[in-house]
């Protein structure tokens, strides 16, 4: 039978339980995420925008079918400033965060507005192709538009929310180890298990994560690459690759499976897209 009270205590149970399952999925937490690189819950079975987004990234750049333009270079601001990084994996990839007081920005390259840098992550195997052609490692500098919106969360899924500029590096034919790149991995075993955190021993520039020619770039809008894959991402690919060894890239590969995992490239539907390449 159900009394007042025993519908009262059904109702803090339901509540306390939605409660719980809302944190859980805010934190991505719990006995497995909702998402992920795995034949169960991979790209493949990503629902919503992932499935149904017609601009959907990542895509296969090429030159051939981009449209080329010649405007004013990309400006970074506070990319040459030394900064404490914490390195953290949340169990979809290694995220960068760079401590300044003041935040480094990206502008100029034809973007609308400067944008400012929220974090840094990697793709082990990467997620834009070039020519087709995958790389070992991609990294994405995720950047928000502060003057309409207060947080890299607000402006999600805004058309004039985000920008991401994307990084390639190139198993290279030298043997010289990249510097930053092996900075990086030397402290990846200390995070290791999702969740963990680590903050770099020494300073680090966000420009030194670039290649020495910064000149050429694809620009196109397409979406976020990880779910709810929102759309509206002003997308900026460097052409230069940055090399690293072949060490390294044996390296990269050993780390563990929710590190090493990314999201195919958009091979075969690209109408649509309109995709430039700025030289
Ligand atoms: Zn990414």
């Amino acid at each position: 039978m159900i009394t007042p009270s025993s519908a009262g205590k059904t109702t803090l149970l339901a509540l306390v339980t939605l409660f719980i399952a809302v944190l859980d999925s805010a934190v991505g937490g719990g006995d497995g995420h909702e998402w992920g690189y795995d034949d169960h819950n991979g790209p493949k079975k990503w629902a919503g925008t992932c499935k149904s987004g017609l601009f959907q990234s990542p895509i296969d750049l090429k030159q051939s079918i981009s449209h080329l333009r010649n405007f004013e270079p990309l400006v970074f601001f506070l990319y040459d400033k030394p900064a404490n990084v914490t390195m953290k994996n949340n169990g979809h990839t290694l995220k960068l965060t760079f401590e300044q007081s003041c935040v480094a920005q990206m502008a100029g390259g034809g973007l609308p507005a400067a944008f400012s840098l929220a974090q840094i992550h990697f793709h082990w195997g990467s997620e834009h192709t070039l020519n087709g052609r995958r790389y070992p490692l991609e990294a994405h500098f995720v950047h928000y538009n502060h003057k309409r919106y207060d947080s890299l969360g607000a402006a999600v899924g805004k058309e004039d929310g985000l920008a991401v500029l994307g990084v390639f590096y190139e198993e290279s034919s030298e043997e010289a180890d990249n510097g930053i790149v092996d900075k990086l991995l030397e402290h990846l075993a200390r995070v290791s298990d999702e969740g963990a955190e680590f903050k770099m021993t020494s300073k680090m520039r966000a420009e030194e994560l670039f290649p020495e020619d910064i000149d050429k770039f694809f620009r196109y809008r397409g979406s976020l690459t990880t779910p709810e894959c929102n759309e509206g991402v002003l997308w900026t690919v460097l052409e230069k690759t940055v090399p690293i060894s072949s060490a390294q890239v044996y390296m990269i590969k050993s780390f563990p499976r929710q590190i090493f995992a990314c999201k195919s490239s958009n091979t075969t539907s690209l109408s649509g897209f309109e995709v430039y390449l700025w030289q």
